[in-house]
């Protein structure tokens, strides 16, 4: 099937549908995480009060930046679009849920996703594991092979390939893992052009 048939579309948010603005290296060092290691992943083998904490301050800070958020080139036309097409359409990032929901309001999106289409921290085992996409696929009665997911990093194209899903790479000027992509366009509005 051709991408432009698919009917499931699966986005990562941030750096996908809005402009990247964390700052990874300055949260790590906020939080006393060794640049090299993933902070998810860093925070679960804490003692579970240090944790905590650390969550709190990090869904504090990213509180703010959802508040602020920009669009990325051509994101809401190409959501919007595949809304008008009647598509199913899910958010599976690493941010946590409400702050999905904060962040798609606006950026004007907030109509286009059912609430619990969005996938965040608390919801799925992070990318790049595949079982937010798997959890999608069963939630619509699809094989995950139908899914599209959308995403600027290698987590979510793995994500996609662990899955069985169809990979697509936006925001990125080159692809540096042609291996895990079906398709590479340099934002969502050139997505858009090939979807047409
Ligand atoms: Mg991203």
């Amino acid at each position: 099937m051709s991408l432009a048939a698919c009917r499931h579309w699966v986005f990562d948010m941030d750096g996908t549908l809005t402009v990247a603005v964390h700052d990874f290296p300055a949260i790590k060092r906020a939080l006393g995480i060794p640049q090299e290691d993933d902070i998810l992943h860093h925070l679960a083998g804490l003692p579970e009060a240090e944790a905590q904490a650390k969550h709190d301050w990090l869904l504090e800070h990213e509180r703010e930046l959802a508040i602020g958020s920009v669009a990325a080139p051509g994101a809401v036309a190409l959501v919007r679009e595949l809304h008008r097409r009647g598509c199913r359409l899910g958010i599976l990032t690493r941010n946590a849920h409400e702050l999905a929901l904060l962040t798609l309001a606006a950026i004007g999106l907030g109509d286009c996703f059912a609430t619990d289409d969005v996938l965040g921290r608390g919801e799925a085992i992070p990318k790049p594991h595949p079982d937010g996409l798997l959890q999608l696929a069963a939630r619509w009665g699809v094989a995950a092979d139908a899914l599209v997911m959308v995403g600027d990093y290698r987590f979510d194209l793995e994500c996609a390939q662990a899955a069985g899903a169809r990979g697509v790479l936006v925001n990125l000027p080159d692809n540096p893992w042609p291996e895990l992509t079906e398709m590479h366009a340099a934002d969502c509005a050139a997505l858009l052009q090939l979807l047409a």
